[in-house]
């Protein structure tokens, strides 16, 4: 893929990018490297120091990083500046908690006196992809940073405005040269550069084959990975929910960032005594839903990033119709020139149907009716994937019995799958492995070292 903004409202290239050489990139690694034996003998107030400074810039310039994101991926402006924000707050979470995070650990060994010690543990590399530009970068290089490692981040290739501004951030926060490195390169130089020896962990969020491919390398070469992949989240109803509460919800999970989000609601799944009045609600708002310019702060639903993004859920769309899908809404594109598609239901899915078990990164949700909880339950847990979910009911023991028994990493009762600075995220089965965010985030590219004196 070409390293260029290309404005998905309009289709147009903005600006291009050279990619960089692998002189270049061998150059960067070295001195990522060399910056680590200084940046470990740091102390957390030092490296607090810089993280305060980058969200405070990233405050201050919150208008102007917005638009950079509205451009390169389509995001409505609003929510752009939240991710803004959002990405701000998390570097000061890290800053202020890291200590604590990481703390001695006294033990109590049956003999003589132990403790562990979390020490860096070098150049970690991040794959980011580019539905949250600023904020999948905060998550990753914030507590890396607190920890004493040193991050290079190869962004996703239709985001480099993006990619260039962060690191600018770093370098305005006064962060020595190699502190934080951005790499101009494509995915499977990425891949490659797991190899690297100077490199010690990686990091990516995105598809499930960028992930495999990254973490074969990692393994192949003995290095620790984290993986944030796809979803499929499941948003149960039950009957005694609070129906036009879920309803404003449903929408919410289903349509912030246009659709595209990994732990957007993607499967609507209700029980029976309620399902008629659900989705007659739910399709009335899908249906009144101002779609258009995400510049402009009344649109509600923008572009896809991308015109290929766009082309590829018509084609899952049309695909699962052909095997037996109905459309309740939407399904095409709209008369807009840009990357739009119509927000869309489709109903009847079997597991045979691509709409039941493919990821559909857009604004299109699966609708499901279901006898009883348990139906819901079992239905919820048929997925390879296994990130967020959200349960509907008005009775908050009951939600945490059915929260039990569901197999994902993340699950909201009475709210779509959600995300903030304190809060793990991460999920299971081919959502990947490992935790970003809160205490669990920091601990991930960290060497717990026993200390044991006799
Ligand atoms: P993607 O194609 O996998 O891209 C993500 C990143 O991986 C980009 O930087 C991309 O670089 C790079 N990449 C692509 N192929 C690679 C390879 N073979 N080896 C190493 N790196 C490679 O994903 P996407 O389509 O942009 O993003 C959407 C996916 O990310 C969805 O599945 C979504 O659910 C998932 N996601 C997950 C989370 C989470 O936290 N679980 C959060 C957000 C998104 P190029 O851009 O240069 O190709």
């Amino acid at each position: 893929m070409a390293i260029q903004t290309v404005n998905p409202y309009t289709n147009k290239v903005v600006r291009s990018f050279e990619e960089m050489t692998d002189k270049a990139v061998d150059m960067l690694v070295a001195q990522s490297a060399k910056t680590f034996n200084s940046w470990k003998e740091t102390n957390y107030e030092q490296r607090a120091q810089i993280l305060h400074k980058v969200a405070s810039l990233m405050r201050e310039k919150k208008e102007h990083l917005a638009k950079i994101i509205t451009l390169e991926m389509g995001k409505l402006i609003a929510q752009a500046e939240g991710e803004i924000l959002l990405s701000a707050d998390i570097f000061d979470y890290y800053a202020t908690n890291a200590a604590e995070f990481l703390a001695d650990k006294e033990l109590k060994p049956e003999f003589g006196s132990a403790y562990v010690r979390c020490s860096p543990i070098g150049v970690i590399l991040g794959v980011e992809p580019w539905n949250f530009p600023f904020y999948q970068v905060a998550r990753f290089a914030a507590p890396n940073l607190m920890v004493g490692n040193t991050v290079l981040v190869k962004h996703a290739s239709m985001v480099p405005q993006c990619a260039i501004a962060i690191e600018d951030l770093f370098n305005e926060a006064g962060a020595p040269n190699g502190l934080y490195t951005n790499l101009l390169i494509s995915g499977k130089r990425a891949s490659s550069l797991v190899a690297d020896k100077r490199i010690k962990g990686v990091s990516l969020t995105g598809s499930e084959e960028a992930g495999a491919s990254i973490a074969s390398e990692a393994g192949k070469y003995l290095k620790k990975s984290v993986l944030e992949l796809g979803g499929i989240d499941a948003f149960i109803i039950l009957e005694d929910a609070d129906i036009d509460k879920a309803v404003e919800w449903a929408i919410v999970g289903r349509i912030n960032n246009n659709g595209e989000c990994c732990v957007a609601s993607k499967r609507f799944i209700a029980v029976e005594a309620i399902a008629d009045e659900f989705i007659e609600k739910f399709k009335e708002k899908m249906s009144n839903l101002v779609v258009g310019d995400p510049m402009n702060s009344t649109t509600e639903l923008g572009p896809m990033s991308s015109e290929e993004a766009a082309v590829h859920i018509i084609d899952q769309i049309r695909k699962s119709v052909d095997a037996g899908a109905t459309i309740l809404l939407g399904g095409t594109r709209s008369d807009l020139p840009g990357a739009f598609v119509q927000p869309t239901i489709l109903t009847d899915l079997k597991p045979e149907i691509p709409a039941y078990y493919e990821e559909i990164f857009g604004p299109v949700a699966s609708f499901y009716r279901v006898k009883d909880e348990q139906a819901a339950i079992t239905l919820t847990n048929d997925s390879s994937f296994g990130l967020g979910c959200s349960i509907f009911t008005q009775d908050i023991e009951r939600g945490k019995r059915i929260a039990d028994k569901i197999d994902t990493g993340m699950v909201f009762i009475n709210h779509p799958t959600w995300t903030q600075a304190d809060l793990p995220f991460g999920g299971t089965k081919n959502s990947g492995y490992g935790r970003e965010l809160s205490e669990l985030g920091i601990q991930e590219f960290v060497n717990k070292k026993l200390i044991r004196i006799s």
